[in-house]
């Protein structure tokens, strides 16, 4: 296999980008980036200072004083680390606000490029194959059934110990998606030379079996 490979994973929330980019990263030996990290930190602490999602000088000026740190598993946004606050319902809904605005996403692109590094990286998002990395290695679309997508969701905030209608995960995720897809800067979509896998009837591990197979063959 290429020694640092670039290799992408995009696709809607809940199609299992998250667990596989991390488990893939480390099997491959190399970084990982959850950018949707960085749009859901940033969205917390913009809400949280009061800086509506609209684009104005109020907005452009908190942007512009953002310092971002990642460190594996853990986001720091301006000397404060946010990662136990950003898994909430409330912060996918106002990262995907935040997100829909172009200032947003040019504020945040290089710090995601300088993640790739000289290392290689699996970085996994709505954008990666598509805006960030357009060169890179492997590009993967996951996908999985709305229902799959919904009580993955679902899962993974009870054990957080946060009790969700599985209803109400899947009316926020379909929202999440109509928003991410529809929206003129960097939508949700697969790019053009992107490997599209479904993931409804897979356990993780097939999953990334699937992955690796199709890197060792496309990248030698
Ligand atoms: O992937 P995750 O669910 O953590 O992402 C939260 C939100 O951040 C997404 O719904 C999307 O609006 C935004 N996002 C994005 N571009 C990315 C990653 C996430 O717009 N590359």
């Amino acid at each position: 296999m290429k020694k640092n490979p670039v290799i992408t994973i995009d696709g809607p929330s809940g199609a299992g980008k998250s667990t596989v980019a991390r488990l893939l990263a480390a099997r491959l030996g190399i970084r990982y980036l959850d950018s949707g990290a960085i749009y859901r930190a940033v969205a917390y602490v913009l809400d949280k200072n009061g800086v509506p999602p609209e684009d104005g000088a109020e907005l452009r000026e908190a942007l512009a004083k953002l310092t971002i740190h990642m460190e594996d598993a853990f986001i720091t946004v301006n000397g404060k680390d946010v990662t136990d606050k950003i898994r909430t319902p409330y912060v996918s809904a106002i990262a995907s606000k935040y997100s829909s605005l172009p200032v947003v996403r040019q504020s945040l692109l290089m710090i995601q490029r300088q993640q790739a590094g000289e290392s290689g990286l699996v970085a996994e998002g709505r954008d990666m194959g598509t805006v960030i990395f357009p060169d890179a290695d492997v590009k993967f679309y996951l996908i999985a059934n709305d229902k799959v997508r919904a009580e993955r969701r679902w899962k993974e905030l009870r054990e957080k110990g946060q009790e969700v209608e599985l209803d109400f995960i899947m009316g926020q995720i379909q929202k999440r998606d109509n928003s991410d897809s529809s929206r003129k800067t960097a939508p949700l979509k697969a790019a053009e030379d992107s490997v599209i896998f479904d993931t409804s009837e897979l356990n993780i591990q097939e999953v990334i079996e699937g992955l690796a197979e199709i890197i060792r063959s496309r990248t030698g």
